[in-house]
């Protein structure tokens, strides 16, 4: 993935903390404010928390990062892609994606609601295959 063609197809500007930021996203998945904290201080060892959590909510105002909360955790970030449901394993604490699309699968639901619907959440929680062993 281009960072930056990326970064420009959202008409943001494509500044070096903001590609280490999604790299460091990318790598990671889903990855919360304090762990992307700990790893942008490597590159950029100056960057105040103030700084990070600017740039974190530029990139989810235009939708090109997505929050996503997590029941009794801190909130992790990730780059937005296809709809998904979340896993998450209560023992590891591991988070997966899961293809899934909700606001599909819930068409009717949400059309009695009348609202525009532009996130379902939804997180299974549970003992991934890993630790089922
Ligand atoms: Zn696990
Ligand atoms: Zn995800």
């Amino acid at each position: 993935m281009n960072y930056q063609n990326l970064l420009q197809k959202y008409q943001l500007k494509a500044t070096p903390q903001r590609m280490a930021i999604i790299a460091l996203m990318q790598r990671a998945g889903h990855i919360s404010i304090d762990e992307l904290f700990y790893l942008i201080r490597e590159i950029f060892a100056s960057i105040s928390l103030a700084t990070l959590y600017k740039n974190i909510h530029t990139m989810m105002e235009v939708s090109l990062i997505r929050e996503v909360k997590v029941p009794g955790m801190k909130s992790k970030y990730e780059i937005e892609k296809q709809p998904h449901a979340h896993a998450l394993c209560k023992r590891c604490g591991e988070l997966i994606d899961i293809p899934f699309d909700s606001i599909q699968l819930l068409k009717n639901t949400i059309q009695e609601s009348n609202y525009i619907a532009d996130e379902v959440s939804i997180v299974i929680s549970g003992i991934c295959p890993k630790c089922q062993k």
